[in-house]
């Protein structure tokens, strides 16, 4: 197809199959691996066939993808989706500032239009990077009707998004109680397939007389896993995972976001029961969550998907969370080895492990991974081309997983497909109203800044910084240098 032509949703016209020729191939399929000059046809919503030179049906699209990458669609498996409201807002945020921030005084004051813009925004942003599957962690859900609005977002956009139904103002042995809570399920999920799927979050807190069973009897009741930020410093601990497992709720669905600060006794548990990690590398080490913990947890066999957390501070698309999940855990690794002065002269943890916990690890997270999660022909279609003819870092194209990892970024999405449907092509999104959702956040941002007032708006954008203890430097002579001066600088550039 010639690369300047306008696109639209005419471009790919629906029932028509597609087919991907010439492209370095990422199958994350254990059984096709990669495939170099592969191609990958699509006949309605389904893989058809991976291969060379494949025979296209009369009519099919074809879509160029020499030089580029094709891969699953990557899947989150934690996302904040409605704090994109006020993307970036938080850069420089602890995890204190955060419940401050949300917890404490403002979150109140998100309306349902709110939770509406930062979904569509964020929904728009997942697709167009080619995160094909979102897990919205819904947690400003104060009424159903938020939860509707969430919806109206999430359905307005064509990604495969799973609801995670939370509301971080309310007990959620409440609110899961309430008939409202039943009827939303039965009026905005239950039939709606694969595009749209429902969890039930809420955090453990550790109250020993563990009010969130009710929670968890609703969940194992509507049959909808359970999401929980857990091994969070300082908040959610061992108690927590302790009072899950003593009372059954520990299972293969359920999803534990962070598990950073846990002991050996909590993993095991995880592992022993099946449940699955959300690992969101840029947050825990910004937030201050605990260490990334792939590192530990590869050790103890837990499966591991990825996620970015919330857009009110970092990144989010998943090249960004593959490469922090990577460094992370070499970081992690080499101090260790430090600290008993060994040099790590053989890396563990491979650039291809981050692609597929970011693919596949995600799918089986959520109990996709016979739909989704790798190109394998009878799955769903949803796949990412990352190709860009004008980056100077799209060649030599030597090792590909490394390639996603450490070369490629967001701006290199090529062509993202999801269930069929080909939603972005050449760098440009079919069927997202960009625009729509610019207006929403422009309204969200002025109601959120008028009601806060400037100076909270802008306290609590600037947080007070942390002192740091100067060390003192034996050559440094004089008073004059010291003031002012952490002893790295010169005396002559003082002013
Ligand atoms: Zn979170």
């Amino acid at each position: 197809m010639s690369q300047n032509a306008a696109v639209n949703s005419n471009t790919f016209p629906s029932g028509r199959p597609v087919v991907f020729r010439n492209a370095t191939v990422l199958t994350i399929d254990p059984e096709l691996g990669m495939v170099e000059n592969g191609d990958v046809l699509v006949v309605d919503d389904r893989i058809a066939a991976v291969g060379h030179q494949l025979a296209a049906p009369d009519g099919a699209v074809e879509i160029d993808a020499s030089d580029g990458i094709l891969m699953p669609g990557m899947v989150d498996t934690h996302r904040h989706m409605w704090q994109t409201a006020l993307r970036g807002f938080g850069a420089d945020w602890t995890l204190t500032n955060y419940f401050q921030f949300y917890y404490l005084n403002w979150g109140k004051i998100f309306r349902p239009e709110d939770i509406y813009a930062g979904n569509l925004l964020s929904a728009i942003e997942a697709i167009d990077s080619g995160v094909t599957t979102t897990v919205d962690w819904s947690h400003g859900l104060q009424t159903v009707d938020y939860a509707d609005a969430a919806v109206d977002a999430l359905e307005a956009v064509p990604g495969r998004f799973v609801l995670a139904y939370g509301n971080l103002l309310g007990a959620p042995w409440q609110w899961t109680k309430a008939p409202e809570f039943a009827d939303f399920i039965r009026r905005r999920i239950d039939g709606r397939g694969d595009r749209l799927r429902m969890q039930i979050a809420f955090d453990v807190t550790g109250d020993p007389a563990f009010p969130e069973k009710a929670a968890f009897e609703v969940a194992r009741e509507f049959n909808l896993p359970v999401t929980t930020h857990a091994g969070v410093w300082g908040v959610t601990k061992d108690i927590s995972i302790k009072m899950m497992y003593d009372h059954g709720f520990m299972t293969p669905s359920t999803i534990y976001v962070h598990a950073a600060t846990l002991s050996d006794d909590s993993y095991q548990r995880i592992a022993a029961t099946g449940g699955h990690a959300s690992v969101s590398a840029e947050s825990e080490m910004n937030a201050g969550q605990g260490y990334p913990p792939t590192w530990q947890l590869r050790r103890h066999r837990i499966p591991v998907s990825l996620s970015m957390d919330t857009s009110v501070w970092w990144s989010a698309d998943l090249f960004s969370a593959m490469r922090a999940t990577l460094n992370a855990d070499r970081g992690r690794e080499h101090l260790e080895a430090h600290k008993r002065d060994e040099t790590v002269m053989l890396s563990h943890l491979r650039a291809e492990q981050v692609v597929n916990w970011a693919t596949m690890g995600g799918a089986e997270a959520l109990g996709m991974d016979s739909l989704i999660g790798s190109i394998t022909p009878g799955k769903k279609a949803d796949l990412v081309l990352i190709k860009n003819e004008q980056s100077p870092a799209m060649f030599p194209l030597l090792h590909p997983y490394g390639h996603v990892v450490f070369q490629a970024g967001r701006g290199d999405v090529h062509t993202v497909m999801v269930d069929g449907n080909v939603v972005k092509y050449d760098h440009q999104l079919i069927g997202a109203d960009l625009n729509k959702a610019k207006q929403a956040v422009a309204k969200t941002v002025e109601y959120a800044r008028d009601k806060m007032g400037e100076q909270a708006w802008n306290q609590s954008m600037n947080p007070e910084k942390a002192v740091v203890e100067l060390i003192e430097n034996p050559y440094l002579y004089t008073k004059q240098e010291k003031q002012g001066n952490s002893g790295a600088a010169p005396a002559a550039s003082q002013e």
